[in-house]
């Protein structure tokens, strides 16, 4: 059993202030694999007056020696590349697929940004005005669970691109995880007091984080209820804020699909990373006069798909993180069956032989009318709703019927209708044919589902205050 209880503060791990400890359960057979040492408001201030004093110099490095840190990152966790897999599966019950597309992911951040950072233009002209992007100051970085070391890799190298220092509050959950990133990150040899992570609770360090006067911005990924939180409380010091909330994405089925095709990866898709993806596509739009169709392809391609221990290569759905995120699966698939939506298949319960560990049962239902709540909220566990449409206008209307904007995903035979239908779609990411990923192009929601865009240069101006000077 690891014990993690030092903070990462100006460049060296320390002993922190706060003393409360919180237990590290494995999700897939519940024994305790960590303990953690939860930070306080004291252990947030060090943390920030240590990135403060570093932003002072670092606000003014060059773009070379940002490209040379970036690169040191990129080395330093590449070569822990298989013990980040590893711990990723055991803390947080990934499966190896998914846990090692996502430490992957996390490396190639670094050499994302290196690409972003050689072509981007700090000074710009504006009518005869020079325009100078300056790094906004101390970004304090809250994140989740479900991803937790590509969300911290994405957001700090963003950061130093910028000439920004940073304060990370990971989740708890993700504390062994956080504990080798951080161990890599200080073998990059990074200038004291770049980078500073303090574990902690939301309530306590991350509400510390939102309300210190002298961190700048907020780059925050986790749920829409605490990002309106968060966005509430920064407010008072006018931060700057970017938030990755949760989504509820449509997958829209064109009647011209191919079906065999597009049924069985809609299904697989839906239970990408065991379902706790904020841009999975969860709510699947089929034409109404095909559902019988849809229903049978879908029924066989779960059938196909393995639930159980991440360990093992062939998983594609592994335990919830928590026993408080199995039972709010459970609670939403119980909310489905009362809503009158038809179970087609899993259903409550853990999976036969899983009964240690936080499993859940790969479920479809369908006939979901767009108004239940399994198809408004975000259940964030392997469900999937199957919602049958009358024609075009009406998928594209119920497609857009949800608070949420994330992602939507569009299948059709013919691709100049999928772009019609594309662009008629409110959602911040909209891929056709296929689960696709662009880590230069902007990522982040529309309406409910966040705040400002990561990734690429568009990313990289989050981080960024426009200066004019006018001569
Ligand atoms: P939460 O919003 O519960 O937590 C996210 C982070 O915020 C955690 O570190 C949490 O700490 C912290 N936090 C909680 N309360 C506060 C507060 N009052 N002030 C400051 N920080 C706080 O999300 P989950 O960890 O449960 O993650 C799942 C959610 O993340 C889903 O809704 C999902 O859609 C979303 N998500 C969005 C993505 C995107 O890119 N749009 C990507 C991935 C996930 P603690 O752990 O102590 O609660």
């Amino acid at each position: 059993m690891k014990s993690i209880n030092k903070g990462y503060i100006n460049g060296a791990f320390v002993t922190l202030h706060g003393t409360e400890t919180f237990n590290l359960i494995s999700p897939t057979n519940h024994e305790q694999i960590g303990v953690v040492t939860l930070g306080d408001e004291i252990d947030v201030q060090q943390a920030v007056a240590a990135a403060k004093e570093a932003f002072a110099s670092f606000s003014k490095s060059s773009i070379a020696a940002r490209i040379q840190l970036l690169k040191n990152l990129q080395d330093a966790v590449s070569k822990r590349e298989k013990e980040l897999v590893e711990v990723m599966i055991q803390e947080y019950g990934g499966t190896r697929q998914f846990c090692t597309m996502s430490t992957q992911f996390a490396i190639a951040s670094f050499g994302n940004m290196i690409e972003t950072l050689e072509a981007f233009e700090f000074q710009r002209k504006a009518g005869n005005t020079l325009v100078q992007l300056t790094p906004v100051g101390v970004v304090g970085i809250i994140t989740p669970w479900n991803a937790s070391n590509s969300f911290i890799c994405g957001k700090v190298g963003t950061a130093i691109a910028a000439g920004c220092t940073v304060v990370v509050k990971p989740s708890e959950m993700s504390a062994l995880q956080t504990q080798l990133l951080v161990e890599c990150f200080h073998e990059a040899g990074l200038p004291k007091g770049l980078f500073n992570v303090v574990n902690g609770l939301g309530n306590i360090v991350g509400t510390a984080i939102t309300n210190h006067p002298d961190i700048a911005k907020i780059s925050f990924t986790g749920s829409t209820v605490t990002g309106k939180l968060i966005a509430k409380s920064a407010v008072d010091t006018v931060k700057r804020v970017t938030l990755e909330l949760g989504g509820k994405s449509p997958n829209i089925i064109l009647d011209d699909a191919d079906f065999e095709k597009a049924i069985p990866m809609a299904v697989f898709g839906a239970y990408m990373n065991s379902g706790q993806a904020c841009v999975a596509p969860t709510r699947l739009l089929v034409p109404k006069a095909k559902l019988a169709q849809v229903n049978q392809l879908a029924k066989a391609a779960v059938e196909q798909v393995v639930v159980g221990n991440p360990t093992n290569a062939a998983t594609n759905v592994g335990p919830m993180v928590s026993n408080k995120q199995f039972e709010r699966v459970q609670s939403y698939i119980q909310i489905g069956l009362q809503e009158g939506a038809t179970l087609l298949a899993g259903g409550l319960g853990k999976p036969a032989g899983l009964e240690d560990g936080n499993f859940v049962k790969a479920t479809i239902f369908t006939n979901v009318s767009n108004d239940m709540r399994i198809a408004r909220e975000e259940i964030f566990g392997p469900v999937l709703s199957i919602i049958p449409y009358e024609n075009e206008e009406d998928a594209i209307s119920i497609a857009n019927d949800t608070t949420y904007g994330l992602a939507a995903y569009i299948t059709s035979s013919d691709e100049r209708r999928a772009l019609r239908v594309a662009s008629q779609i409110d959602a911040g990411r909209v891929c056709v044919n296929g689960f696709k990923h662009d880590p230069l192009a902007p990522f982040g929601g529309f309406k409910q589902s966040g705040l400002g865009r990561e990734f690429g240069a568009y990313g990289l101006e989050e981080y960024l205050e426009p200066k004019s000077i006018l001569l």
